[in-house]
């Protein structure tokens, strides 16, 4: 291993390395625009000029260790250039952070506070250039702050593999563009790009205007959205920012939904449809519990259902793959020995969706199948057989056409829908933002997520209706 000096510090290094690479490795920070660890080095912001001694400057990305060299990381020299890059780079940029989404999160504004801090230099009119130009159904472009780092294009090259965007033009008229026949519309990965971008030029139009970063905060989640469970980060208001008059809903909703880099499972990506997990969670739910359609409060309705367990001859239950680990586990130790037990599949593909592809997206759109299937064995479609007399039915997926006339139906779930109200008993349940859990995906892996939002009044959290359902059941079996 070849070793190198840092600021003075000897280091190893490993012999692939870059310059870069070893530094971050050391803890010291060189500042970047254009390099992501994913991608290719492109080498064109020049932001992370070190000197090296006998050498001079040069960029560290690019950059391969070699025995004995000197590297300096924060000279006097290096200063000077960084302030003139970063000069340069706001050449032409409107600096208009004001009213910019990417303001308290933008590498551009960060490192002129921490490298430049003064006003341009240039007597010149800047360069305009095109203001929301329509990149997607999904993003939009702002090619005035664009500084051409050229993330987001090699980000559709390298990992997406769309091919959607190119560089059209050169010198300061050169701008980001589709290319033509690659929608970037049908690229399911296309929102990593706002992500990447280092600056405010792509902008995602659910997120566009809705909130200044600072009032957010980020609890750690699980996409459910398939069997990969990517962890994400669901973007909500912070209490101490919650909003007293206006829309109050703004305090209950999700802002937006944001890759939680893990390198077990999606690297810091995530897919579109992730991002908009609000679509579901964010539907009308269901908040009273109900016997044949009448509210009820929720001891008349787990009496009921108590009743009618203690009464069945021949119970089937449906287990939901949208159940937590936690929950099945619950559901086999406090019910498992009553009901004959399948796991039926909440959810599957949609019309339009990508079914499954080599980077993240899985044909099984649902998130614990794999801890579903440890425990119950059986995943996919239950048969129903005619002499059934109860079905209790958790979560989503399921056609109730198929229960057998005379069974009596027990139906768990949080949304609003028609079949709530033909239940015998309908218990509500509360949702993955509301409680805390943990999925394992199809590799095995188990990922936590945390409650964003308080549980709504008249829902129960689903492990605490297995419990009560449990012991009387167990009485009468
Ligand atoms: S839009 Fe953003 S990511 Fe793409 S080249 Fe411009 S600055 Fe880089
Ligand atoms: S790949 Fe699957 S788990 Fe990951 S964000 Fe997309 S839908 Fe969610």
């Amino acid at each position: 291993m070849p070793e190198i000096f840092l600021n003075g510090q000897a280091v190893e290094a490993g012999a692939e390395q870059t310059v870069l690479e070893v530094a971050l490795a050391n803890g010291i920070h060189v500042p970047t625009f254009c390099w992501h660890p994913q991608l290719s080095t492109a080498g064109n912001c020049r932001m992370c000029l070190v000197e090296v001694e006998g050498r001079g400057l040069d960029i560290a990305c690019n950059m391969p260790v070699s025995a004995g060299m000197k590297v300096f990381t924060d000279s006097d020299e290096v200063k000077a250039h960084r302030k003139a890059i970063l000069q340069f780079i706001t050449l032409n940029h409107p600096v208009d952070c004001g009213i910019c989404d990417k303001a308290g999160e933008c590498t551009l504004q960060d490192y002129h506070y921490t490298y430049n801090g003064e006003a341009s230099l240039s007597r010149d009119e800047k360069v305009t250039s095109t203001k929301y130009y329509n990149l997607s159904n999904r993003i939009l472009l702002d090619n005035e702050r664009c500084i051409l780092c050229l993330r987001c294009t090699r980000f559709t090259h390298e990992i997406s593999k769309s091919m959607a965007l190119g560089v059209e033009r050169r010198g300061d008229v050169s701008n980001i563009r589709p290319v033509e026949d690659r929608p970037l519309s049908e690229d399911p990965y296309s929102d990593n790009i706002v992500d990447i971008c280092p600056v405010g030029a792509l902008q995602s139009r659910q997120f566009l205007h809705k909130a200044r970063v600072w009032y957010l905060k980020a609890t750690p989640s699980v996409c459910p959205g398939c069997e990969r469970g990517c962890t994400i980060q669901v973007w909500h208001r912070k209490p101490e920012w919650f909003l007293k008059s206006l829309d109050q809903r703004q305090n209950t909703s999700i802002a937006r939904i944001t890759p939680l880099e893990n390198p077990a499972v999606n690297g810091p990506w995530i897919c579109n449809k992730g991002r908009d997990l609000a679509r579901i969670f964010e539907r009308t739910r269901a908040e009273e519990p109900m016997l044949k359609g009448r509210p009820v409060g929720i001891a008349a309705a787990l009496d009921e259902a108590r009743r009618l367990i203690g009464a069945a001859r021949h119970p089937v239950a449906l287990v939901s793959n949208w159940g937590s680990n936690e929950e099945l586990e619950t559901f086999k130790r406090c019910l498992g020995e009553v009901f004959h037990c399948h796991v039926k599949r909440d959810w599957l593909p949609e019309d339009g969706e990508r079914v499954q592809d080599d980077l993240l997206i899985r044909a099984d759109k649902n998130p614990n199948s794999a801890k579903a299937r440890e425990l119950f064995h059986e995943v996919g479609d239950p048969v129903i057989d005619e002499g059934t007399d109860l079905v209790l039915v958790w979560g989503e997926g399921f056609d109730f056409a198929r229960v057998p006339r005379q069974a009596k139906v027990i139906f768990i779930n949080s949304y609003l829908q028609p079949e709530n109200g033909h239940a015998d008993v309908f218990l509500p349940a509360s949702i993955q933002t509301e409680r805390r859990g943990h999925y394992t995906n199809f590799q095995g892996v188990v990922s936590v997520f945390e409650p964003c939002f308080e549980k709504k009044p008249g829902v129960s959290h689903a492990e605490d209706l297995f419990k009560a359902l449990a012991t009387p059941a167990r009485e009468h079996a």
